[in-house]
């Protein structure tokens, strides 16, 4: 379909990576991606690109970053049919997780990807995934796109953006999706699973925010925490939000001092959201004491979030919603279908 127009934005990673003078991988000029993947010219659809300057490792993400690429996508909303968005592995969760709550009604594909091996490496991932990752995005039917939602596409699978975490260093398998199944697969043919891809608001226009609340904090539990660092975390300046990665089923210390800690902070209108530590599952404080402590002052429940999903719709929700009660409501739903409840 020659009328279709995909934008790529290249924001770094190791996709587009070489090595320097010193062996490291640091990041290279565009023109050399589109040298290392000819094949983009044969698609029966068109694509531009656009590339970050500086570009970045994405370990140096930033909510910053994050409101430039949504302005990017707002500015090229109605002149393409979907975009793609080349990635560094390390926080593309967490990017694609702040796109999705920042972008509202969106009935375009983003789809993020990237590689664990440079583009100019012999056995690289990367030209596999991008090529995967255009016919996604270019991807429709009846003039609908047929994932319009924030994914992204690794090793063969489509994933829902809020949904993911990198799950490895080392394998090309580099992400998971354990509390939602795939969108899509790439095997012989795309494969898309209707019944577990949005299905976009055309009623609405596409609203894009731009405004993240950084005050915000993850505490991960374990055993032997004291209270002086737990009253220091607590205690920060102008903290709003913290993400309490909890134990299995959601469950936290009973102890006094802790709850007493948690209590002053949830008094001083932080907001506590409990995540599980475990990989797969989903938080339920009526289970155990241990988790009903936490629910009893005023923690709210994370549900069967990634920590990912969970701390950028805290950033997200602190930073455009005044009401506390407003933004527990919200936490207390899928917004972007980042929960299941
Ligand atoms: N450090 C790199 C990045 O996230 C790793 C990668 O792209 O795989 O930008």
């Amino acid at each position: 379909m020659k009328n279709r127009h995909i934008l790529i934005i290249y924001t770094g990673g190791t996709i587009g990576m070489t090595v320097d003078k010193y062996g490291q991988l640091v990041p290279c000029d565009f023109r050399h991606i589109i040298d290392l993947i000819p094949e983009i010219s044969r698609f029966d659809f068109n694509v531009n690109f656009l590339s970050f300057s500086p570009l970045i490792d994405s370990s140096n993400m930033s909510p910053s970053v994050w409101i430039k690429l949504v302005g990017f996508i707002e500015k090229n909303y109605h002149r393409y049919d979907g975009f793609v968005i080349l990635h560094g592995t390390d926080t593309m969760a967490y990017t694609a997780s702040a796109l999705s709550f920042m972008l509202e009604n969106l009935t375009k594909p983003v789809v993020l990807t990237g590689s664990q091996l440079p583009l100019g490496m012999l056995r690289t991932d990367g030209k596999e995934n991008v090529i995967s990752a255009l016919e996604i995005a270019a991807a429709y039917e009846n003039e609908k796109a047929m994932v319009p939602e924030v994914s992204i596409y690794f090793q063969n699978e489509l994933y829902r953006g809020n949904r993911t975490t990198k799950y490895d260093a080392d394998n090309f398998n580099a992400f998971k999706s354990v509390n939602y199944p795939p969108i899509a697969e790439a095997g012989v043919l795309l494969k898309y699973h209707r019944a577990h891809i949005l299905s976009g608001d055309y009623t609405s226009p596409l609203k894009v925010y731009k405004e993240m609340d950084d005050n915000i904090v993850v505490l991960k539990l374990f055993p032997g925490i004291n209270k002086q660092v737990v009253h220091s975390i607590l205690n920060a300046p102008e903290l709003k939000g913290v993400v309490l990665e909890t134990y299995g089923s959601g469950n936290g210390l009973a102890q006094q001092w802790f709850l007493d800690e948690l209590k002053r902070a949830i008094d001083k209108d932080i907001t506590v959201l409990n995540v599980t530590q475990c990989v797969a599952g989903a938080v339920d404080m009526h289970q155990y004491q241990t988790g009903s402590v936490l629910l009893d002052i005023g923690v709210v429940s994370g549900y069967d979030s990634t920590t990912e999903a969970a701390l950028t719709k805290l950033m997200f929700l602190l930073a455009n919603m005044q009401d506390k009660s407003d933004i527990i409501t919200s936490l207390n739903k899928s917004i972007r279908g980042e929960i299941n409840i």
